[in-house]
Parts: C-alpha cells; sequence; structure tokens
C-alpha cells in the first residue's frame, strides 16, 4: 500500500543516484517536491515525467545564498516547507600522500558546507513553524575510516556530528542521518588515482540499487510528527 505523505520536501543531488531513486520514492506517495542540482537537463526531464507535484531549480550547494533562495523558490512554489533531504555529496578518494587538497577542498565544500547551507536555508522557518525535518545523506563512512578515504570519511564523520547536534538543540525538528553501505550510482566518477578508480569497480561487485536507500528515506519522512527516526544504516548482502 502507498502512504500519501502530505508535505514540500526539499531533496539535493536529485540529477542521479540516491538523489534520483528518492526523488521518484517519494513522488509516488504525493508529496510535493522541489529538486535540485547542476545538471538542470536531468533535473528538468525527471520533473516533466514526474508532473506537477515535481518542481525543480538549479542549485550548487556550496553556495548559500543560492540555497537560500532555493528554500525561498520552494516556499513560492508549494505554500510550505517541511522537509529538507542534504544529499548532494562527492567522493573523489586518494592517498594522503597524493596531496591532492584542491579535491579535499572540494570534498569538504559539497559534502560539510553543502549540508550546512542547506540547514541554514530551512532553520529560521522550522523554528517559526514548530516543526520540520531535516534528512541528511551520510554513509557508513560516517562510522568508520578507510584508507585513501580520510578525507571522505572525515567530511562523513561531520555530518553525523552536525545532525545529532541539530537534533540536541532542536526537539521540534526531526533529524534523521542515512548512513548507505556501497550503492551502485555515479559517486566517485571524479577519482583521478587510477588504482583506486579500479578498486572501487570491485567495491562495487556487493552494491544496493539506488531505491533501497531511497525506501529509507521515505520511512523516515513518512513517520508522524511525534517520530524522529534518528538513524538508519542499509548494507548490501550477498544476495546483490
Ligand atoms: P551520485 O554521484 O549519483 O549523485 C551525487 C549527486 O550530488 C548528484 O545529483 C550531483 O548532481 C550532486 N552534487 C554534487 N556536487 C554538487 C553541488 N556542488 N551542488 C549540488 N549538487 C551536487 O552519487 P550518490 O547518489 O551515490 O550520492 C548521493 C549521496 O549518497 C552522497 O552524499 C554520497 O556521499 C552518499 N553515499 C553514497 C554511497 C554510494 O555507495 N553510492 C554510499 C554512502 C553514501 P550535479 O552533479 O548535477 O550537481
Amino acid at each position: 500500500m502507498t502512504t500519501s505523505i502530505n508535505k514540500t520536501v526539499l531533496i539535493t543531488g536529485a540529477s542521479s543516484g540516491i538523489g534520483e531513486a528518492t526523488v521518484r520514492e517519494l513522488a509516488a506517495t504525493g508529496a510535493r517536491l522541489f529538486i535540485g542540482a547542476r545538471r538542470t537537463d536531468r533535473l528538468e526531464a525527471l520533473a516533466e515525467e514526474l508532473g506537477d507535484n515535481v518542481a525543480w531549480r538549479a542549485l550548487d550547494v556550496t553556495d548559500a545564498a543560492a540555497f537560500a533562495g532555493f528554500a525561498d523558490a520552494a516556499q513560492d512554489r508549494f505554500g510550505q516547507v517541511d522537509t529538507l533531504i542534504n544529499n548532494a555529496g562527492i567522493m573523489p578518494l586518494s592517498p594522503m600522500a597524493a596531496l591532492k587538497q584542491d579535491e579535499w577542498t572540494r570534498m569538504i565544500d559539497v559534502n560539510i558546507h553543502g549540508v550546512l547551507n542547506g540547514i541554514a536555508a530551512v532553520l529560521p522557518r522550522f523554528v517559526a513553524q514548530g516543526s520540520g525535518h531535516v534528512v541528511n545523506v551520510a554513509s557508513i563512512a560516517a562510522h568508520v575510516v578507510l584508507p585513501s578515504a580520510a578525507v571522505y570519511c572525515a567530511t562523513k564523520h561531520a555530518v553525523r556530528a552536525i545532525t545529532e547536534g541539530l537534533r540536541q538543540e532542536h526537539d521540534e525538528i526531526r533529524t534523521t542521518l542515512i548512513s548507505p553501505g556501497v550503492v551502485a550510482t555515479e559517486l566517485g566518477h571524479d577519482i583521478t588515482d587510477p588504482a583506486i578508480a579500479d578498486a572501487l569497480v570491485g567495491w562495487r561487485q556487493k552494491s544496493l540499487t539506488p531505491d533501497a536507500i531511497a525506501r529509507a528515506v521515505r520511512f523516515a519522512v513518512e513517520q508522524p510528527d511525534g517520530v524522529d527516526v534518528n538513524e538508519i544504516i542499509v548494507r548490501p548482502t550477498a544476495a546483490n
């Protein structure tokens, strides 16, 4: 049975992978979706396919003013903002000794500042209305540290800390951390170290499809306002 969700949901990184799957999953519930990413051709096609309850706008999550404008545009389009899904992320893995400082900076900008910009764009609104929900897509990398993934893991540990801090400070706002294991998506397409790019192919031998994570997001979003699902960890099994 399809539960109906009477909420306006903002979703970042909606142009591929987990974000796109989440848009499809939530669209089926009747939720109003305002979706963002930089590849607007993909957003436009998705919105056109799914109908009037899905609207899109170009969004670079590293731009705080653009994120504020994104939330305002969602409010203008649908009259309210109930839920933010901070899903956008990048994973250009490399060993520390390679000193790919530009990649470290980009990861910190997208994976940490992007999440903070999203929270800043909705928090005053959520406080004023006395309710709201922030769903942050972290990773298993929020719990462990792996070689060649020190900075990526650091960004996801930060997302976990930020989510928990927000929860502690605001009991009128629901916070959810979604921590996926390996999922077959475009993540890592920008890995510049050939050995690590090869290794990623091996890791993906046993991986989830993005719809598995979308269902976890939906489970958290569709709970009543009095129920806060704080974290969901989803890993693949050998059946994949
Ligand atoms: P994809 O690469 O398929 O999707 C990443 C999304 O992030 C794209 O829609 C991309 O859109 C968007 N994005 C990247 N940079 C920016 C930016 N500056 N501004 C706005 N959007 C941006 O990967 P996934 O679907 O796998 O990744 C989604 C999330 O899931 C990430 O946070 C990732 O860390 C996390 N995750 C993924 C796992 C996996 O194995 N795949 C495992 C654990 C966590 P565009 O380029 O159009 O802007």
